[in-house]
């Protein structure tokens, strides 16, 4: 929400000597008003004209055992000892590029019969991404609910 009004502002571009990195989480839920993730880092990029402005991005839930950090594309790439699937609306595996569902799977997650999580998160997945990381990747689109409506708004 910062990073939005920084950008919206406009304030004189000035020149900052170092790199600046930020990491925000929880999907942007309902945080920006105005601007999407690429407007953002394009406006931070504008206004802070650093020698390097790289915003990651955090995915990850409580109900699922791993957090994934966005390579500098927005991508989630998915290690090797983990499973996701995009889950189209006919309830088949989606193909690359397609939307669903995303859906995760990890066994480290022991406490629960919950290693296997189809998420209200809407998504696609690819591979070859332009970053040169091997693994496939999802892309994170936006939840089916609106903010309000997750379970960590309605415990407040
Ligand atoms: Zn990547």
């Amino acid at each position: 929400m910062f990073f939005e009004h920084l950008c919206l502002s406009r304030p004189d571009a000035f020149r900052l000597q170092a790199p600046v990195r930020g990491l925000t989480g929880g999907g942007w839920k309902g945080m920006t008003q105005q601007l999407d993730r690429q407007q953002i880092v394009a406006g931070l990029n504008q206004c802070l004209q650093a020698p390097l402005v790289d915003i990651r991005d955090i995915y990850g839930m409580t109900e699922h055992p791993l957090h994934y950090i966005s390579c500098k594309e927005g991508h989630f790439h998915i290690p090797a000892y983990s499973l996701f699937s995009i889950i189209g609306a006919d309830g088949k595996l989606a193909a690359a590029g397609q939307q669903g569902l995303i859906q995760l799977e990890n066994p480290f997650f022991a406490s629960l019969p919950a290693q296997r999580l189809l998420t209200q998160d809407l998504g696609l997945w690819g591979e070859r991404c332009s970053c040169g990381q091997p693994r496939p990747y999802l892309r994170y689109s936006g939840r089916v609910t609106t903010p309000e409506g997750t379970c960590a708004a309605e415990a407040l």
